[in-house]
């Protein structure tokens, strides 16, 4: 296992404090960065809504995600602004 964040599946569960539904985070790793190919697919092959899948850098705030896997994907500017848009004060478990 070399990815910290979703253990090589490309994909994680964000489960929320609140009663907000699990999100679904397509990791940066490289076997997410595949995954992100078809995310229509993926919401499909995993049986979880569209509505509910999204890039992780998106979801989580820039903290919560690894530095290694940052790199030059996007900056750490860009996953706050991100996670700001996506909603970020949404808490985490
Ligand atoms: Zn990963």
């Amino acid at each position: 296992m070399s990815c910290r964040l979703c253990g090589d599946k490309g994909v994680l569960r964000i489960r929320y404090h609140d009663a907000t539904p699990d999100d679904y985070g397509v990791c940066l790793c490289p076997r997410g960065l595949r995954l992100r190919a078809s995310l229509d697919a993926l919401s499909a092959a995993l049986g979880v809504p569209a509505a509910q899948l999204g890039v992780v850098e998106a979801l989580l705030e820039a903290h919560e995600i690894p530095a290694n896997l940052l790199g030059p994907v996007a900056g750490h500017a860009d996953i706050a602004d991100a996670g700001r848009a996506a909603g970020g004060k949404k808490a985490r478990l």
